[in-house]
């Protein structure tokens, strides 16, 4: 194969325990998940269907990562989640064999430009400003579900410069992992390299320059991102 540019690296992500990567083909992230976080951002924690908005796959950050604060915002918001890795693909996958398509879990953040999504909300547009902007998606390394299972609980926190800011429980997720790929995977063929960012949980908030972001997920891993100065 030869191109008419130069031609990028696949985004891809370290697995714990081996050798290979995980390489990324979409990031698909779920939308008001916990019922304390949809409150806090003046929303009905109703059980109504999970919406989804995606971000690019070059937008990673890895573990360990630099994430510069990135232009056009004033209000940059950290977002812990747990994050889903389709290994296996799918289309109007049941609940009860929604597992079976996944290769193993990380810890996750929804960076989020969070004025630019609020005009969003406020006229109507699309979130992608808000949502998808470059390094706007830091991920740990992938746990395979083969060494941990399919984590239903466990805490879910977040802290900046070793300040508790986010926790929860996965227990607490409105729609349940296999839930979200029922949803999901009746509007998408679900692919292997697909990652699912699955909802934070409460106490979201305003990230500056100089910081340190430490995510943990019970039972998953841990992501550690710096977020620099300006890009
Ligand atoms: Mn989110």
């Amino acid at each position: 194969m030869t191109y008419v540019i130069p031609p990028w690296d696949l985004p891809s992500l370290a697995v714990e325990g081996e050798a290979g990567r995980f390489p990324v083909r979409r990031i698909f992230c779920v939308g008001r998940n916990y019922a304390e976080h949809a409150r806090e951002m003046g929303n009905d924690p109703d059980r109504e269907p999970p919406f989804f908005f995606l971000k690019p796959a070059d937008s990673l950050t890895p573990d360990g990562g630099n994430v510069p604060y990135p232009p056009a915002t004033a209000n940059l918001h950290h977002e812990v989640e747990l994050v889903a890795a389709i290994g296996t693909a799918g289309a109007e996958i049941s609940p009860g064999a929604a597992n079976d398509h996944i290769y193993g879990y990380a810890v996750g953040l929804d960076l989020t430009r969070r004025d630019l999504q609020q005009v969003s909300k406020d006229r109507r547009w699309p979130w992608d400003t808000g949502k998808s902007f470059d390094s706007g998606a830091p991920c740990g390394n992938i746990a395979p579900a083969a060494r941990i299972g399919h984590p239903a609980n466990g805490a879910i926190t977040l802290k900046v410069d070793g300040e508790p800011r986010q926790a929860g429980d996965l227990s607490d997720m409105i729609w349940s992992v296999p839930e979200i790929i029922g949803h999901l995977s009746r509007l998408f063929t679900l692919k292997p390299g697909d990652l699912i960012y699955t909802g934070t949980p409460a106490g979201v908030g305003p990230v500056t320059p100089g910081q340190r972001l430490e995510g943990e997920v019970e039972g998953v891993g841990t992501l550690s991102i710096t977020v620099g100065g300006a890009a």
